[in-house]
């Protein structure tokens, strides 16, 4: 059974989708003003990992991530720049899906962009309108009339006996704190600081506000009502309340039933800021040499309601698990490690139980709101155990495929961080070569066998010397 916290309950919650076998699922994605910084990461990763397991546990997915390519930030920055709103964001969409790519992220099956989507922002602001949840100020600017919807705060838990007493009036900026809450805007009437950045539309000429872009991008892809909201918890208030006023307004359905948010991500135990110089790209860090699947490994690798303390210690000790996972796959599937047939029976048996035990934990594990701490340990203890037996070659190889499976098709399709391995053999001219050097090394005909060694790596191939003789592995 899968249980997910659920920001709107406050508890851990049995999940059951909609329709049986299928989700629906909206995460939100990036203002493009900027690159997307590792702390935007930590929610995109987050979110693929939550649709990975979903995926992993036989259900069919329906993932849709908006692109917020108008809102306050884009338009001053794109002012700033001196180019139109479309070339400037252009530029941070495509670095997004580079990024994404690059952290093996699976990409969602729409990332539907703000500036494509103002017809179904419209269509929502009439609804309201005709609802009487929204009216029109004197600028010509459309606002939600927050005291009309009674459920008004009930995600972010503010209550609206305190609102009416302490706030009033309305705010047209994209964010605000709670302490601002009151009626927000849907749609901005046109201003000179808007540029060329306009729609003449049938509520009048202007832009749409932010949160009412997720609302139409969300039910435009999924309907009025679907499973699963994911986001920053920065995004609860005012954001998340926001998309759930407008739509339920709008629909007087229920909009979202299970909300996912995932905790900050600080760098070096601070807010992550320009100013402190602690703010990163992603691209910054693989400037610094940084593995990309270590980085998204140490961003999924903290339980997702939890802080996340990034420091580059944090990344190399990533790299460092990550590449004794690939070693340890190598090793099972290498002749020279497994034996044909176990040694020790006994040992075999064992770590067939091990491995039974293992896939139950794990499962456990990730079906307890993703609990990633837990299915870990579980892994590396098998992994451990694996090595051992492998040292005793106690390993046979029917039970290395089978070890090595749990490690492809189920660890690996939820935490996506290993590399795949050459499945190709050894060309027969480098397996050759390398023995031709084992000879000349059993000879300690040391100088040959380094040309030998020379050969090999001109050949794209490199050898190690270990105990239990050479191994040849791409280089
Ligand atoms: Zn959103």
């Amino acid at each position: 059974m899968t249980r997910f916290f659920n920001t709107f309950t406050r508890r851990k919650e049995e999940f059951v989708p909609l329709q049986k076998g299928f989700v629906r699922l909206y995460s939100c994605g990036p203002t493009t003003y900027f690159y997307a910084h590792i702390g935007n990461y930590r929610a995109y990763c987050f979110a693929d990992l939550l649709r990975r397991y979903l995926e992993w546990k036989g259900f069919k997915t329906l993932h849709v991530m908006n692109i917020t390519d108008v809102d306050d930030k884009t338009i001053r920055e794109s002012s700033k720049a001196g180019k139109s709103l479309k070339d400037y964001t252009e530029v941070y969409n495509q670095a997004f899906f580079a990024d994404l790519h690059t952290l093996n992220i699976v990409p969602a099956h729409y990332y539907p962009k703000a500036t494509e989507h103002v017809d179904d922002m419209l269509t929502i602001i009439q609804e309201l309108i005709a609802h009487n949840k929204a009216y029109k100020s004197e600028d010509g600017s459309v606002y939600f009339k927050i005291d009309s919807f009674k459920d008004y705060g009930k995600l972010s838990g503010l209550k609206m006996a305190d609102l009416q007493a302490g706030a009033s009036g309305r705010v047209k900026k994209d964010e605000y704190s709670k302490e601002s809450a009151s009626d927000f805007v849907l749609w901005k009437a046109y201003s000179p600081e808007d540029g060329d950045v306009f729609w003449e539309t049938r509520v009048g000429k202007g832009r749409p506000g932010w949160h009412i872009e997720c609302s139409a991008m969300s039910t435009r892809y999924l309907g009025y009502s679907f499973d699963i909201h994911t986001g920053g918890v920065d995004l609860i208030f005012p954001h998340h309340e926001n998309e759930i006023a407008q739509s339920e307004g709008a629909s007087k359905k229920k909009f979202v039933n299970y909300w996912l948010h995932n905790e900050h991500l600080l760098v070096d135990g601070k807010k992550m800021s320009k100013s402190l110089g602690n703010f990163y790209t992603l691209r910054d860090l693989l400037s610094k040499g940084f593995d990309p699947l270590a980085v998204r490994y140490a961003l999924i690798a903290t339980h997702y309601r939890s802080q996340l303390n990034f420091t580059f210690d944090v990344v190399h000790a990533a790299e460092k698990t990550l590449s004794g996972l690939q070693d340890f796959l190598s090793h099972l599937k290498d002749d020279a490690v497994v034996a044909g047939k176990e040694k020790d029976g006994q040992i075999a048996a064992a770590l067939a139980r091990q491995l039974e035990k293992t896939k139950a934990d794990f499962t456990a594990a990730l079906d307890d709101d993703l609990d990633v701490a837990n299915a870990l340990a579980s892994v590396f203890e098998l992994q451990h155990a694996v090595n051992k037996a492998l040292d005793e070659k106690a390993v046979s190889r029917v039970l290395a495929t089978k070890i090595a499976a749990f490690f492809w098709n189920d660890f690996n399709s939820i935490f996506g961080v290993l590399k795949k391995q050459a499945a190709e053999k050894v060309p027969v001219e480098v397996q050759k070569l390398v023995e031709e050097r084992e000879a000349a090394r059993k000879s300690k005909d040391f100088k040959k066998s380094d040309a030998l060694r020379e050969q090999i790596k001109a050949l794209g191939y490199a050898v190690d010397d270990t105990e239990k003789g050479a191994r040849v592995k791409k280089a």
